[in-house]
C-alpha cells in the first residue's frame, strides 16, 4: 500500500557550519526522498523556543534553543512513502554514539546536542512543523 507522507527535516548549525548540506541532501535523495521545499535561514532564540516548546520542561531546553538559533540552518520538506519513520531511521538515534552504521547521525553527529539533523517524530507533528516554517 502506498502511504505518501511529508516530514520536516532540519540540517542543524553544526552540519551547515561544516558544509555538510549537500552530503546530507544526497543521503536523503539516495533513500528516495524528494525535497519539496527548502530554505536556509537563521532563526531567533524566541522562534527556537516555540519550535521546541514540547521540550520546555527539560533541563537541556535553553541550551537547545540557543544552539538551534546559533547559526544558519537548512529546513526542508521531505516526501516519500512513510516519510516520517523513514526519516527517523535514516537520521539514527538522538545520541550519535547510539546511532547505527549508515545513519546521518552516526556519520556526521558530534554529540547529543550537535547531532546534525532534526526530523519530525509523528505525522501529526510533521504537519505542525511544516506549517511552522513554510506557512505563508
Ligand atoms: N537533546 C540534548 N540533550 C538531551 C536530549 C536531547 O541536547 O539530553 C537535544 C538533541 O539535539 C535532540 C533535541 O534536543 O536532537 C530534541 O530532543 P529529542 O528527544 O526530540 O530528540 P530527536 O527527536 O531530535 O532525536
Ligand atoms: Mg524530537
Amino acid at each position: 500500500m502506498n502511504n505518501l507522507e511529508q516530514t520536516l527535516s532540519i540540517i542543524k548549525p553544526d552540519a551547515v557550519e561544516r558544509n555538510l548540506e549537500n552530503e546530507i541532501k544526497e543521503m536523503f535523495k539516495n533513500k528516495g526522498f524528494s525535497i519539496l521545499k527548502q530554505k536556509k535561514i537563521q532563526i531567533e532564540k524566541s522562534e527556537a523556543e516555540k519550535f521546541y516548546k514540547v521540550h520546555e520542561t527539560k533541563p537541556f531546553y535553553s541550551d537547545l534553543c540557543a544552539y538551534l538559533s546559533s547559526g544558519p540552518i537548512v529546513v526542508m520538506v521531505l516526501e516519500k512513502d512513510n516519510a516520517v519513520i523513514g526519516n527517523r531511521e535514516l537520521m539514527g538515534a538522538t545520541n550519535p554514539i547510539d546511532a547505527k552504521e549508515g545513519t546521518i547521525r552516526k556519520k556526521y553527529g558530534i554529540s547529543i546536542d550537535k547531532n546534525s539533523v532534526h526530523g519530525s517524530d509523528s505525522v501529526e507533528n510533521a504537519k505542525i512543523e511544516i506549517d511552522f516554517f513554510f506557512k505563508d
